[in-house]
């Protein structure tokens, strides 16, 4: 069965989202196999966004993950990758549609980082990396 790492990232956990975000992946029909409240450090998030160093959003993005708690998810069931960034929506918030997760909960707030309420792993090889990031042992 496809597994799919999903975060409530720091502004979706304060502004008490994750159990409306939580709500939706069941809806949908997947299974929350394991969840845990953490608040991500620099070394595990330098990993987990590898691909984007040296971007000019890199350092902000890093900085507003390790700014508090977040909700680490595996979620599990057949095409959840592609299932649950549908449900996510578009990366932007503002330009994401109404009825998805970034769309109906999200804005911009004149952030220098997209703060996007969730994350989704993007293919089955992200998942299985990003798992082992945070979810080791
Ligand atoms: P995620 O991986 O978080 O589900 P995504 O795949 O839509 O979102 P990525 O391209 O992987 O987005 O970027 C990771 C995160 O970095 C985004 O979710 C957002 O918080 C931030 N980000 C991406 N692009 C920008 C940008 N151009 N300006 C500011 N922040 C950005």
């Amino acid at each position: 069965i496809e597994r799919t790492l999903v975060i409530v990232k720091p502004d979706g956990y304060s502004r008490g989202l994750t159990g409306e975000v939580l709500r939706r992946i069941e809806a949908k029909g997947y299974t929350l196999a394991e969840l845990q409240v953490i608040s991500p450090d620099r070394e595990r998030l330098a990993k987990h966004y590898a691909e984007h160093e040296g971007k000019p959003f890199y350092e902000p993005l890093v900085d507003f993950m390790s700014s508090g708690p977040a909700v680490f998810a595996i979620v599990e069931g057949h095409r959840c990758i592609e299932g649950f960034r549908a449900l996510a929506g578009a990366t932007d918030p503002t330009a994401a549609l109404p009825g998805t997760i970034r769309g109906d909960l999200g804005r911009d707030w004149g952030l220098p980082v997209q703060q996007n309420i969730v994350h989704g792993s993007d293919s089955p090889e992200s998942a299985e990396r990003e798992i082992n990031i945070w979810f080791a042992g």
